[in-house]
Order: structure tokens, then sequence, then C-alpha cells
């Protein structure tokens, strides 16, 4: 069974410091960082079926072990939790959490000194010549130190937290304000395909007076962070074709048309060099940006500059306008690129094809299908005939110039918050007075999640509220928690599970 404690006094006592705070009483804020390194150990890839129902089973468990009454929903992929806490009082207010518990693909070899589901300390991050440690018997934890693992810092680390604050409050007195609920599903990372279905199917167990997704990382400021909003998301592959096969550079050069090329000027007509997207009413949706939410993102430090130091470049694609302001625009992007052969020795050809896959992210008030048909008249308005099979027919081949396709992958809306819902107003003012500082506010997160199934589906107010760092190597390999900002979580949610 877990042992409440009330541990961050030890790490940052003047945050916590309730009258009473039993800061004498052993605190050990081991058995937190114990509970999400057992968890951690459990391999949580989505595809690996057996592993992810352990994950399932043990995650039923540890709410159970706090009093939440869980049901689990089978879905085709992993199963999807559901739980509420009813706390003494039977408040009415509902809150509630979102989680995801399983972890992007790994790549063992590409792990430093030990393997994604065996956790380990660092005293600091890996790239700056972190040492592995190993956790000290008692006393005090550098907040620097990190924790290595797969969904260390995405998304287990926040389950765990969001537990010890529940631990934490009762721990210390506090009693918990509202009935909790939470959501946590096992297949983000595969693109969540069963959780538009299961929040439909489920809306009276999820739905609630405030929504809080906790999932990705803070502001790179370091301060408690909360999002108004997400970006939707749409991929497409973009194929230009020339001859029906490779042909003979010297044959033929000069002579057969270059689908390369074709491409290349196809992509650069539709972004001008201030990085401004040229598809005609590619922005004409966007709705304009309120006095509440300028002011929140003008109260954003501003970190441009020490990302393009740390990404290593010396001018924004669309200069004169700041990271977050750009977040609330659409976005076309080219995600990848490829005709011919590349690498090695090469070959001496002109390819028969040239792809681009292109992502394409939406805000608020632009639906995907009509961003998509915009692309598609671009496309047609530079002269080419968009064949509808999968190859050219010889008639096609015969008749167009200029061929090419267009193929849709997926696609969603982007989701919002007003920034003066009183449910958020209310979570912002609780956060800030418990860590003492302002909270960041972006009205819209850069990347895509689901949001528009809780602001727009379910009609709740929706705040996305990240705690982990935003240096955590997320997705890829060395993914880490740092220390610090695992007990700040346990705070940010201790806030929201009392707040009045
Ligand atoms: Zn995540």
């Amino acid at each position: 069974m877990f042992k409440p404690t009330v541990l961050t006094a030890l790490f940052l006592g003047l945050v916590l410091a309730p009258a009473g705070a039993q800061t004498a009483a052993s605190p050990t804020p081991r058995s937190e960082l114990g509970e999400l390194t057992a968890f951690l150990s459990i391999p949580n890839v989505a595809s690996d079926k057996p592993d992810i129902a352990r994950n399932a089973a043990r995650l039923k468990t540890m709410f159970e072990q706090r009093g939440f009454h869980m049901t689990v929903v089978q879905t085709p992929g992993s199963p999807v939790l559901i739980g509420e806490l009813v706390p003494p009082g039977k408040p009415s207010r509902t809150i509630t959490f979102y989680f995801h518990y399983d972890g992007q693909p790994v790549t063992p070899s590409e792990w430093k000194d030990s393997g994604p589901f065996q956790p380990i300390y660092r005293d600091k991050p890996l790239e700056q010549g972190g040492r592995v440690v190993s956790l000290p018997a008692s006393g005090a934890i550098d907040p620097e130190w990190r924790l290595y693992a797969r969904s260390a810092a995405d998304d287990k680390g926040p389950i765990v937290a969001f537990l010890s604050a529940i631990d934490e409050a009762r721990a210390t007195g506090h009693p918990l304000t509202s009935t909790l609920r939470v959501l946590m599903e096992g297949d983000e990372e595969a693109g969540s395909p069963s959780l538009p279905t299961v929040v439909r199917e489920q809306a009276a167990q999820i739905r609630s007076d405030l929504i809080v997704l906790v999932d990705g990382p803070q502001h790179p400021s370091g301060r408690p962070t909360f999002v108004f909003g997400a970006r939707g998301i749409m991929s497409a592959e973009l194929t230009v074709f020339g001859a029906r096969h490779d042909l003979h550079s010297g044959n033929y050069g000069n002579w057969a048309p270059n689908p390369a090329f074709e491409l290349a000027r196809l992509l650069t007509s539709m972004k001008d060099p201030t990085g401004r997207v040229t598809i005609a009413g590619f922005y004409k949706d966007v709705v304009p940006l309120t006095a509440e939410e300028k002011k929140a993102l003008a109260e954003i430090p501003d970190v441009d500059p020490r990302l393009m130091h740390a990404f290593g470049f010396a001018q924004q694609e669309f200069p004169g306008q700041r990271l977050e302001a750009l977040h609330n625009l659409p976005t076309l992007n080219v995600s990848g690129l490829g005709a011919g052969t590349v690498t090695g020795q090469g070959r001496t050809v002109i390819p028969a094809q040239a792809v681009a896959r292109l992502d394409l992210r939406f805000v608020k008030n632009i639906t995907p299908d009509a961003q998509f048909a915009r692309l598609e008249a671009h496309i047609r308005a530079q002269g080419f005939h968009l064949i509808t099979g999968d190859a050219p027919t010889d008639q096609e081949r015969a008749t167009y110039p200029l061929l090419a396709k267009l193929r849709r992958i997926g696609g969603y809306p982007a989701g919002r918050t007003p920034l003066t819902s009183p449910m958020a107003e209310r979570a912002v003012a609780a956060v800030a007075a418990a860590l003492h500082t302002t909270p960041v506010r972006m009205p819209t997160l850069g990347g895509s999640t689901p949001f528009y199934l809780f602001s727009d589906v379910l009609k709740a107010p929706t705040v996305g509220m990240p705690v982990v760092n935003f240096d955590d190597n997320q997705h890829g390999p060395n993914e880490n928690l740092r220390v610090g900002n695992f007990f700040n979580a346990i705070h940010i949610m201790q806030a929201i599970v009392t707040m009045r």
C-alpha cells in the first residue's frame, strides 16, 4: 500500500507550508518516486497488448487504492480507464483529469546506460554530462536531477503526481473540494483512434465542470502553464508524376520533364519568403485574438532568443512575431521530401516521381475539409491535374502536362476555451497562489491534441495543464523527467483538487 507523505515540504518548504504541515514526520519523497519507477518498469508501447494490459491493471489498482471507483472500457485498441472519487461531503462540482498511459515506440540501443524500461537517475541532463546516480537514503533531492525512462514525462509521471497530490492533501488535512474524475487512454501515441468514440459514448462520466488535460511539456520558462486550446491537424501526401519510369539523365536530360523540379516549384508557390502561406483563403477563417488573449501572450516570458540559440538558427521563418503568437495561426509544413536516390553513390536519372509529405495545423474555426479543399484548389491553380486513382492512367499521361496526386491522411479540428471561463480562471488563480508565481496562459498549444472532443463535443470548459520539463526528450530516446518538475506537479495538482 502506498504511504502518503509530506515530501515536498522538504523539497520546497516555501511552497507548501500550510499550518500544521508535518515536516518532522520523516518526509520521504522516495515513496512517490518509488511508485513512479515501478510503474515505468512496465513496458507501455501501444502495439504490445500484453504489456498494455499489465499497465491498465496496475493503474486500476493504483487508483482504487486511493478510493476511486474504476471502470475499464474495452476498445479495439488499448483499454480506456474511467474513474471517479467522491470525497467526504460529496461535492457537486466535478473536475475530470485526462492522462495517457502508453508511450512512444523505443529503440533500446539508442538509450544510454540503461534500457527504456529500467528507470535510472542522473544528476543533470545527459546532454550536459549528467552522471548516473542513485537516490540518497535520506535528505533533500536535488530538483535538477532527472529520472530517465520511457514515459517518465509523457505521460506516466503526471499520473503519479496526481495520485501523490491526493495523498498529500489528505496527509496534510486539506479536503478535496471537487468530485474527481479521470480518463486515461492507452493509444495516445498511436493517434487516439478510440478516444472520439469513448468520449461520445461515456460523455456522462467524462463531462465535468472543468476538464484538465495533463500531457506535454510546460512552457520553456518553467512556469506553471495553462493552455486554452490546441491546434487541429491533418497530413497529406503530394506526388508529382513525370515519365512512366526513371530515365537516363544524359539521354533524356533537357527533354523529359523532371517531377522533382515541378514539385519544388509547386511547394515554393505555397509560401512567400516571409513565411506567409499564399494559398487563397488559408487565413480567412482565423478568429482574431481577444484583448484577454493578447494580454496573456504579452505576459508570457519571451523565450525566442534562447530557443533560437539552442536550436541553432539565425532567423524565424515568420519574422517579427514571437512563437506563442504564431501558435494562433494555421500552418503548412513540409515534413518529408523524396525523389530519386539521394544516399550512397546515387543514380544519374530523371526520377519518375517526386513526393512530399505535408502537415497542416488548424486553429479554432478552420475546418479540415475547408483547408484541404483550399490546398487542392491551389495545386490545380498552378496548372496541375489531380488524379483520383493510385497512378495516372494512360489517357491522363497523354493529356495533362502536369500530373499530381494529393492524398489526405486523417484530420481533426482545433478546440479552444475562452480565457475568461470562470472555472478555468479559478484553477489558474489557485495554482498562482500555491506556487507564488504568474502562470503562463497560452491561448493555443502549438501541437495538436484532441482538445476539441472536450471543449467542443462535450462543451465543457477545458484546459491543458502540462507539468513536465520542456527538455524532456519526449518521444525520442533518453526521455526524462526533471525531479523538480515532478514535485512541482504534485503542488500544482494539489492546488486544483483542493481549490475553493
Ligand atoms: Zn503525451
